[in-house]
């Protein structure tokens, strides 16, 4: 009998069917997430299957999919895209007393939904030849006529500005942030094409004199093995814009765990990992984002950038005003 019942074991338990093991679908490219799941998978045993690809495409493949969803977690790259999915319902409440603990409130979910997991800043980065730090405010200032033709900024279509304009929206309102943004696109020294390191790029060029970016974008052209990026990154700087107001805008990168997930509790464990300090103390040192908690020491280049107050609204706020702030972007002209 007990032989019987280990060989039906054995064959209704193949060695993937019951080995531990946890599904991603993310937004966040391969390389700046697959050696800290790695490492996961060494501590814990668990299997990690990852697919990447694009956020809003999970997010119809999730919905499409329903219960047969194969994927227990959507990480993504910005918290509107997470409050997208949670409005849509495709999470589930989380409760862990480790999630809820470190996690400062307004980088996670009200509801358990979903959860920051790095922190990235929007700042600006400017010519020192051209700019004094003297002369820069912050986001709400680079609408000055004393700007003009000198900005250089990624397009409306991308999620970081999007973001970034409804964090303004909330503290300002839609009216006067439209009125800054109407006066900001006056502003731009060229309608708006590329990356954020094509931004960093054309402020070396002369085509601009600052640029607003992602800080992560500018650590990695300082350690980039290009000599010709690093020696183009090192003739900009970092400005921490509004720092005697709300601080600089930041945003996450998150993750959720599916309402269908069929791994939930290695879905759990996972995120768990993901803020503990080893995790954390990674996405400082490879991808030069800021740890989502305390105690964490920062790689060098971060450390050079100094001490910042950052902006603590609540960042389901930028899901919320999400679609405001497209519509407000387009109405101005911000290509
Ligand atoms: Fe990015």
């Amino acid at each position: 009998m007990k032989k019987i019942l280990i060989s039906l074991i054995l064959l209704i338990c193949g060695q993937f069917v019951c080995a531990a093991e946890v599904n991603i679908y993310s937004a966040r490219k391969e390389a700046l997430i697959k050696p800290i799941l790695d490492r996961f998978t060494t501590e814990t045993g668990i299997k990690v299957n990852l697919i990447t690809g694009k956020a809003d495409t999970f997010i119809k493949r999730i919905e499409v999919e329903g219960k047969n969803t194969p994927a227990d977690i959507l990480l993504t790259v910005d918290a509107a895209r997470l409050v997208r999915a949670k409005d849509k319902e495709l999470f589930q409440s989380i409760d862990s007393k480790i999630l809820s603990s470190v996690i400062p409130a307004h980088l996670r979910d009200i509801d358990n939904h979903w959860f920051g997991l790095s922190l990235r800043s929007r700042v600006i980065v400017y010519n020192p030849d051209k700019v004094s730090s003297n002369d820069i405010i912050g986001y709400i200032d680079l609408a000055n006529d004393k700007w003009k033709g000198r900005i250089c900024v990624r397009s409306s279509s991308n999620i970081y500005n999007q973001s970034l304009v409804a964090s303004l929206i909330a503290h300002h309102g839609i009216m006067e942030t439209e009125r800054w943004a109407s006066k900001l696109v006056t502003n731009f020294a060229r309608t708006p094409k590329g990356g954020d390191r094509d931004q960093i790029k054309a402020v070396v060029a002369g085509v601009c004199d600052l640029a607003i970016v992602n800080n992560y974008y500018l650590a990695g052209m300082l350690d980039s093995n290009k000599d010709e990026e690093v020696a183009a990154a090192e003739k900009v700087k970092l400005f921490w814009p509004d720092q005697d107001t709300y601080g600089a805008h930041f945003n996450v990168s998150g993750a959720g765990i599916l309402k269908y997930a069929k791994n939930k509790d290695e879905a759990i464990k996972l995120l768990e990992y993901l803020v503990t300090i080893e995790a954390q103390q990674w996405y400082s040192d490879v991808n030069y984002e800021y740890p989502v908690i305390l105690d964490v020491k920062i790689s060098s280049i971060l450390k050079k950038w100094g001490a910042f107050s950052m902006d603590t609204l609540a960042l389901n706020l930028l899901g919320r005003y999400n679609s405001d702030a497209v519509k407000l972007m387009d109405r101005v002209g911000w290509k």
